[in-house]
C-alpha cells in the first residue's frame, strides 16, 4: 500500500517541556470529521508510528463509511510506554494540539488511553469524544462493540446456513478482555458452547464460571466449531493458520485479524464466511457518533449499532453479485459511498467546469 498518496493532514506534536511526541493523521474528511482514537504505544522507530498512524486512519475511513456514520477517518499515536510515561502535562499538550485542528479531527481512546486521559485531553479541546457518560459522553465503546459483534454473528452464520439465533452454535473467542468477556457472556445467554482462551488464566476463570470451556491459548483457533471470533489479536489469519482452522465462520472483535488481503481470499476459497473486521466491530464508533451533536441515549445507540447486522449482509449480498470476497465487497461499499459524497459536492462539480 502507497502510505502517503491519499491522507489529508499529517500533523507531527512535539513539546519537549510536556514529553510529548506525537503524530495525528487526518485521512479523509469527505464525509465529516476524522474520528479515531488515541493510542500509545512504545514504537521501535519514527518511522514505525508514522506507517501505523497512517494505516490505522485510513482503517478508520472504511470503518466509519461502512458503518453509515457522516464521519472520516484519523487517528493519533503518541510515542512512548503507556505504563511508564503518562504524565497530566503530556495530554493536555496534545490536547492543544487536537484543539489547533479546529474539530477537523475528533479524538477518542484506544489501545494504551484510558478515560483518565481523555479527561485530560478535554481540558484543552472540545474535539474529544468518549467521555463518561456522568460528563455527557458515550463512556467505555467496549460494551456497545460486544453486542455489535454479537448481532453480527448471527448475520454471518445466517450466511453460513446456520441460522440466526446462535443456539447450540459452538463458538471459539480468543480474548477475554473488555470485548471478548462481554461476547462470551451475550454468546451464553444465547445458549451458544463457548470456549474462551486468554494468556491470562484469570480473566477466563469469571466465563467458566458461568458456563464457557476453555483451552490453551495456542489452540483456540484450532477449535472444532461453527465460529471462531478473534478477539484479542490483529493478524491472527495468516499462513501458519489458516489452513488449521475447523470453524465455518470467522466474526470477531479484533482489528486487522488479516495478515493481508490474500488470506480473505483463501478464506473464500476455502468457503469459510469472514465477517469483515471493519464493519462487524464497528458499534464502539457507532456508539460514540450518537454523543455528538445532541445528547447520548444508550437505547438510540444499541438500536444504531445492532444496524451492523444488516451491514454485513449487505457486504454478503455484494460478495455473490460481484463474485468477490466479503474483505473486498466491504471495501468497495466505503470506497463507493467516499467516491459518491465527493461527486456531489458543489466545489467537485465547479472543479470540473473550470477551463484548463
Ligand atoms: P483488551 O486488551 O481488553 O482484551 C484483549 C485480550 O486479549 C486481553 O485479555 C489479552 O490478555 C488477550 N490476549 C492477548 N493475546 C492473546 C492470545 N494470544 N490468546 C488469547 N488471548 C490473548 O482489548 P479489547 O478492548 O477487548 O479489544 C479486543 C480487540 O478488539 C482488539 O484487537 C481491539 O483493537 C479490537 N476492538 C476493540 C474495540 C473496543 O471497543 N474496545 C473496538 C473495536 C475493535
Amino acid at each position: 500500500m502507497q502510505l502517503f498518496h491519499e491522507h489529508e493532514q499529517v500533523v507531527v506534536c512535539h513539546e519537549p517541556e510536556a514529553g510529548l511526541r506525537a503524530i495525528i493523521a487526518v485521512h479523509d474528511t469527505t464525509l465529516g470529521p476524522a474520528l479515531g482514537g488515541i493510542r500509545m504505544w512504545r514504537y521501535d522507530s519514527d518511522e514505525a508510528a508514522l506507517t501505523d498512524v497512517l494505516r490505522l486512519s485510513r482503517g478508520m475511513t472504511y470503518k466509519n463509511a461502512v458503518a453509515g456514520l457522516d464521519l472520516g477517518g484519523g487517528k493519533t499515536v503518541v510515542l512512548g510506554d503507556p505504563r511508564a510515561d503518562k504524565t497530566p502535562l503530556l495530554f493536555r499538550a496534545l490536547g492543544r494540539f487536537i484543539d489547533s485542528l479546529g474539530g477537523r479531527y475528533l479524538a477518542a481512546e484506544d489501545v494504551g488511553t484510558s478515560t483518565d486521559d481523555a479527561e485530560l485531553v478535554a481540558l484543552e479541546t472540545d474535539h474529544i469524544t468518549g467521555l463518561p457518560v456522568a460528563r455527557g459522553g458515550s463512556g467505555d465503546p467496549s460494551p456497545m462493540t460486544a453486542w455489535g459483534v454479537f448481532c453480527g454473528m448471527r448475520a454471518a452464520a445466517a450466511e453460513a446456513g446456520l441460522g440466526d439465533d446462535l443456539r447450540g452454535i459452538r463458538v471459539a473467542v480468543q480474548g477475554a478482555g473488555h470485548v471478548g468477556a462481554g461476547l462470551v457472556r451475550h454468546l451464553l445467554d444465547a445458549g451458544s458452547e463457548v470456549t474462551v482462551s486468554d494468556i491470562y488464566p484469570e480473566r477466563v476463570e469469571a466465563l467458566t464460571g458461568l458456563g464457557a470451556q476453555t483451552c490453551p491459548p495456542g489452540e483456540i483457533h484450532r477449535q472444532d466449531c461453527e465460529v471462531f471470533a478473534p478477539c484479542a489479536l490483529g493478524a491472527v489469519i495468516r499462513p501458519e493458520t489458516v489452513g488449521e482452522l475447523r470453524c465455518r465462520v470467522i466474526a470477531g472483535a479484533a482489528n486487522n485479524q488479516l495478515l493481508d488481503s490474500s488470506m480473505g481470499d483463501e478464506l473464500h476459497r476455502r468457503s469459510i464466511v469472514y465477517a469483515p473486521d471493519f464493519v462487524i466491530n464497528a458499534g464502539g464508533v457507532i456508539n460514540i457518533a450518537e454523543e455528538l451533536g445532541r445528547p447520548y441515549d444508550a437505547e438510540r445507540a444499541r438500536a444504531s449499532v445492532e444496524r451492523i447486522a444488516g451491514t454485513l449482509t449487505a457486504v454478503f449480498e455484494r460478495s455473490h453479485r460481484d463474485g468477490i470476497a466479503p474483505h473486498v465487497a466491504a471495501d468497495r461499499l466505503a470506497e463507493e459511498r467516499i467516491a459518491a459524497a465527493r461527486a456531489s459536492r458543489p466545489d467537485a462539480v465547479a472543479a470540473l467546469h473550470r477551463p484548463g
